[in-house]
């Protein structure tokens, strides 16, 4: 679980001049990881990214779940690390729950039952091996891990099972003008700040604006029913990107990580009691 340098040399048949650099490879990542370095290792923690692949209004990448997910945990799981952390961070899975959104098209849709048993698969390796506690971590609102990681709690009793969504870390409206839940302002302004190659001029931008069912015990957020997408938003979007700024989006950036990346850290030497 070490930081480990990579030495490269570039050397030119001349024999007169030659390159020679390196970079870092994150051992919290295992995507970047190798069996030299991991085989005497065992981390406290592994952490699961999970996004989805949709659209996000006109702009944004079908990627924006994922590049959020991945570039949260990332940063945070570095903050951890060099605190001393055990951790690892497995491959972010890019496929999420968008039953509502059939008729988008390539709106990847995978099931809450498939979810079930990929998240079963996963834990199962965990568990045999004694890397008992587990985190999804999550960016995508149509994922609803709570009741699956309920009923995996019964069948791997000594697994610490747990999941956080990166949208309810901070308030937003410490930090935005203009709320949403889809390609709204916040993540526009985090895709500027994470990814501005990816976002779309912004005369392309759609205003987000949802249109809802006329019946209040929706606003008053206990009744519930899921939004036929295509219905209820004609650009994909939800919430208006107008005021969204790189700036805006660095800074919460920053907030975020530092305190997801405590939460990873608490989450590796916390003593849980029964673990
Ligand atoms: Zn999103």
């Amino acid at each position: 679980m070490n930081d480990n340098a990579i030495f490269v040399q570039i050397k030119y048949f001349s024999g007169i001049k030659f390159f020679k650099f390196c970079f870092f490879m994150r051992s919290y990542i295992l995507a970047e990881n190798n069996w030299h370095n991991l085989k005497d290792s065992k981390p406290d923690l592994a952490i699961l990214p999970w996004g989805a692949t949709e659209a996000h209004n006109y702009h944004l990448p079908y990627s924006t779940d994922n590049i959020e997910a991945e570039e949260i945990v990332y940063r945070s799981a570095e903050i951890a690390f060099k605190r001393g952390a055990k951790l690892i961070v497995l491959p972010t899975i890019p496929f999420g729950v968008n039953t509502g959104q059939t008729d988008i098209l390539l709106n990847i849709n995978l099931n809450p039952s498939t979810q079930l048993s990929i998240l079963k698969d996963v834990i199962q390796v965990l568990d045999r091996q004694g890397i008992q506690r587990f985190l999804i971590f999550n960016s995508h609102g149509g994922n609803d891990f709570k009741p699956l990681l309920r009923e995996l709690g019964l069948q791997f009793p000594k697994m610490f099972l747990s999941v956080a969504d990166f949208y309810k870390v901070l308030d937003k409206r410490d930090y935005f003008d203009i709320d949403g839940d889809h390609a709204d302002e916040m993540e526009t302004s985090l895709m500027l700040h994470l990814r501005p190659d990816l976002v779309l001029d912004k005369k392309y931008w759609g205003k987000g604006k949802e249109k809802k069912i006329n019946l209040k015990y929706f606003d008053e957020n206990w009744l519930w029913t899921e939004r036929k997408w295509s219905k209820v938003t004609s650009d994909t979007g939800i919430g208006n990107p107008e005021f969204a700024t790189r700036e805006k989006g660095e800074k919460y950036f920053l907030d975020l990580t530092e305190k997801v990346g405590d939460m990873f850290y608490e989450l590796c030497k916390t003593d849980m009691g029964y673990l």
